[in-house]
């Protein structure tokens, strides 16, 4: 008797726990940063795309406050951790908060529930950005170190610039060599191609081109391409993706680079809502960590949408940034809110 209802509470046991599982295994999460793209550059780059954007067809708004811990203007690395880690932490600091404690990033975290993983740059894929998602660093300048910490963490597929910390190294390691298990292509058609589990793909030696001289692969032909990939697996996958020029346009206060940038951005995330019509456990998340150079539209011709510019900084401001989204869970999102807590809903869309 006591066999028998061990027996059927094993049953119960394992059933329910494949229930929930398989619950979990369904939502895919695409988290889309803009660096430094605030709510002028949204502006200013929807009128150069002639008054229209693939954000509007992203029903849930909300509004994250970006400050650091350390400071009221934060930088990527800061506002990096908040997002990716959930907490705010001095600026310049990865994935260690204030308290020098180590955090597990949400990228990480989604390993642990049978994720598939992946990160798309436009800068170098150990630039503060990306690497809020698996490095632990006191210093975002730290890249030779964040690069062997990325050959340790295992995300299973990254797209972006910066091969040379991987192989031109101080401690003269060959960290391409000791990733066996990852196979390294340079190409979008070698990406296709490949039938690894765990894939590489450096798109440049050091920071990838400007958008307006000419930088390939475009965002949107990497994210279907990665899409492709990561969603041909039994498992749900977290996908980061990130548009890190949009921020460097805004230093150089460049107005026809920033735009070129968000054009580009915008046609990528009308690639990921493209792939969420027709996989629909999919939650989409474009936000930004800060807002760069303080960009104001201070006049212009609406017949054409041709803009004239002031910039307040060649540095980041404190403005509030909005959180776009839409799919399951993407209710969640609406309001304003910390910066970590975008963190917080992504683990529990993840969990539930
Ligand atoms: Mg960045
Ligand atoms: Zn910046």
């Amino acid at each position: 008797m006591k066999k028998i209802l061990f027996f059927l509470i094993s049953i119960a046991f394992f059933l329910s726990f494949n229930l929930n599982s398989q619950e979990k295994k369904n939502l895919n999460v695409i988290l889309m940063i803009g660096d430094g793209m605030g709510m002028s550059q949204i502006t200013s780059g929807m009128y150069s795309l002639n008054n229209r954007t693939s954000l509007e067809k992203m029903p849930h708004i909300g509004i994250s406050k970006t400050h650091s811990y350390s400071s009221l203007v934060t930088d990527s690395a800061a506002a990096g951790t908040a997002i990716a880690c959930g907490e705010k932490t001095i600026n310049g600091t990865l994935g260690i908060n204030p308290q020098n404690k180590q955090l597990e990033s949400i990228l990480e975290i989604s390993k642990d529930y049978g994720y598939k993983t992946g990160i798309i740059a436009t800068s170098s894929i150990v630039h503060a950005t990306p690497a809020a998602f698996y490095a632990n660093v006191i210093s975002r300048n730290q890249y030779e170190d964040i690069a062997l910490q990325l050959s340790q963490n295992e995300v299973d597929f990254f797209v972006g610039g910066g091969r040379d910390y991987f192989t031109k190294r101080d401690d003269k390691r060959n960290l391409i060599k000791e990733m066996s298990d990852y196979d390294f292509v340079y190409s979008l058609k070698k990406f296709n191609e490949s039938t690894s589990n765990k894939i590489g793909f450096f798109t440049s030696l050091g920071d990838p081109y400007r958008i307006i001289d000419g930088r390939k692969p475009k965002l949107s032909d990497a994210i279907e391409a990665m899409l492709d990939k990561i969603s041909s697996y039994e498992n749900p996958f977290f996908l980061v993706v990130e548009s890190s020029q949009i921020d460097w346009a805004g230093h150089a206060n460049d107005f026809n680079w920033i735009n070129a940038e968000f054009r580009e951005f915008d046609e990528a995330i009308q690639s990921a809502i493209n792939f969420s019509n027709k996989n629909k456990n999919t939650l989409i998340i474009v936000t930004a960590d800060h807002e760069t150079g303080g960009l104001a539209i201070t006049g212009g011709k609406v017949r054409r949408f041709t803009m004239r510019t002031k910039w307040g900084t060649i540095g980041h401001t404190a403005e509030m940034v909005p959180v776009f989204s839409t799919g399951p869970k993407s209710e969640t999102f609406s309001g304003i809110y910390d910066n970590t807590d975008i963190f917080k809903k992504i683990l529990n869309a993840i969990e539930n």
